[in-house]
């Protein structure tokens, strides 16, 4: 009964209706984490705004919760998809630069990597991540902490209006206008409240950018995340800076000269000259990195910092926060799984953000998630290849999160990757607010954002 239903779905829509058991199912409901498995009743692929409005309208007179959905890099926090119609938002792919005004729209299905190099060639910037796979719509609901971050903020804040359908099915544009407090509860508060159509936002003008790695040996690791610690202080909102020990796979994606080697790096991109970079970085360099790849760069170069994956992967990350990195935890994290812990490449990314800056400064006019708590963010990603390596994984990030515990500020949404208590990730007003706009915009309950935003009388 549920596929004939379904199929009045597919009758309706310009786009793709895909329904367990039809060719394509595997590749329709597949997402970036490669250890998880989403079933939803049906995954819709809207070719328009027209499209989305009548998914809604069917979904929910079919009884069925929307959950909108781009790129599928965050899709963990889920959790089950039991009728639920998955929405899937990768055809909405218009893209308009205006580099004069230094404004872009585009359709919610867009990625960075349609955006980023388009504006480099006009020597501006977007606030995106380290990856440019991500999509522009899910980043920016969440918040969006990218390389230029300390000196501009959240990318949320970045954002001018959006095009939403709402739970009514009516296709309505939110910002400082119209619909003001749905405006302000999209910037930081996700998919709770509707289903994206398109985003526009303002970008930045880069004049000068000094931006790359230096690569340490795996051994010394201990030594480069103490000294870059010590230096934070010193360092500008301009200069937002990483130290990261990484453990690169032998795969063709990875530069050939780390291709299966382990290494601490400290990235950094400067919105400055090469000078001034180099004098704020001197005391890392005088620690004699292996490898040096900075350079005075193109906004576009910001992309590929990273070294992101691309392809999905099988892993588990946890996150936090963190006041501060005093120097006895990072010889006790180092103990735990760095060199020397016999652990090897079990936590195959460890990550040190610096935050601060603009992210602690909020902006007036800024939407639900207007600041991020914490001088740093730390992270550790463990891929997973077999049963064995999991629980391997799961015992080094509880050891972990057990080391950073004492120093959290706070939790960011984008990088919580399983079902999660949303409202501890949010100020107590801050999360009322997003609560009665939610009663106001969504009564029933209709939308499953990635972190749940209930109504208020749910
Ligand atoms: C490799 C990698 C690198 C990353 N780097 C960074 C980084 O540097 N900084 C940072 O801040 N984050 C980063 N992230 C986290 C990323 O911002 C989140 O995973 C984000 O949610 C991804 O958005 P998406 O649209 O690509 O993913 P999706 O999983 O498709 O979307 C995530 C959620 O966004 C909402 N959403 C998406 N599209 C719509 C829509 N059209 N309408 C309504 N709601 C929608 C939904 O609630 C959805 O569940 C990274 C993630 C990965 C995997």
């Amino acid at each position: 009964m549920f596929k004939t239903t379904h199929s009045l779905l597919a009758e309706a829509l310009t786009g793709p209706v895909v329904l367990a058991g039809d060719p394509g199912w595997d590749d329709a409901r597949a997402g970036f984490n490669l250890m998880l498995d989403q079933h939803p009743a049906a995954v819709a692929f809207p070719a328009h705004a027209d499209d989305v409005a009548t998914a809604v309208a069917y979904a929910r007179a079919a009884g069925l919760r929307v959950a909108p959905q781009a790129t599928a890099h965050n899709q963990g926090p889920l959790g089950g998809l039991d009728e639920t119609l998955l929405l899937n938002v990768s055809g909405l792919q218009q893209v308009q630069v205006d580099p004069g005004a230094r404004r872009v729209r585009v359709g919610a299905g867009v990625k960075w990597d349609r955006v980023a190099p388009r504006l480099s060639a006009h020597g501006l910037a977007g606030l995106h991540g380290s990856s440019p796979d991500v999509g522009i719509a899910g980043y920016s609901l969440g918040g969006g902490m990218g390389w230029l971050a300390r000196k501009h903020g959240l990318q949320c804040n970045a954002v001018t209006a959006l095009e939403l359908v709402t739970a009514d099915g009516e296709l309505v544009r939110a910002d400082t206008d119209n619909h003001p407090d749905l405006f302000w509860a999209l910037r930081g508060g996700g998919g709770n409240f509707g289903v994206v159509t398109a985003i526009e936002f303002t970008v930045h003008e880069v004049e000068d950018l000094y931006a790359g790695a230096l690569f340490f040996p795996f051994e010394r690791s201990a030594e480069v995340l103490h000294t870059w610690s010590a230096l934070l202080g010193t360092f500008p909102d301009e200069l937002m800076s990483w130290a990261s020990v990484m453990h690169f796979p032998p795969i063709p994606d990875v530069p050939a000269f780390a291709r299966g080697r382990s290494y601490a790096v400290v990235m950094a991109a400067h919105l400055g000259t090469e000078a001034e970079g180099r004098e704020l970085l001197r005391p890392l360099r005088a620690l004699r990195p292996e490898r040096d790849t900075f350079a005075a760069v193109p906004p576009v170069v910001l992309g590929d910092l990273a070294m992101d994956p691309l392809d999905p992967v099988p892993f588990r990350l946890t996150h936090q926060l963190l006041d501060e990195l005093p120097a006895d935890a990072i010889d006790e994290l180092m103990a735990k799984v760095g060199p020397g812990s016999g652990r090897g490449p079990t936590v195959t990314i460890l990550q040190f953000r610096h935050m601060g800056g603009a992210l602690s400064r909020a902006l007036p006019g800024a939407g639900a998630r207007a600041t991020l708590p914490g001088e740093v963010c730390g992270m550790a990603l463990g891929v997973v290849v077999d049963e064995a390596s999991d629980a391997a994984v799961r015992h080094a990030l509880a050891d972990f999160d057990a080391v950073m515990r004492p120093h959290r500020a706070g939790l960011y949404p984008n990088f919580v990757e399983e079902p999660a208590d949303a409202s501890a990730f949010f100020a107590p007003a801050v999360w009322e607010r997003l609560r009665a706009v939610k009663t106001d915009y969504d009564p029933a309950d209709l939308f499953a954002g990635n972190h749940h935003v209930p109504p208020a009388r749910a």
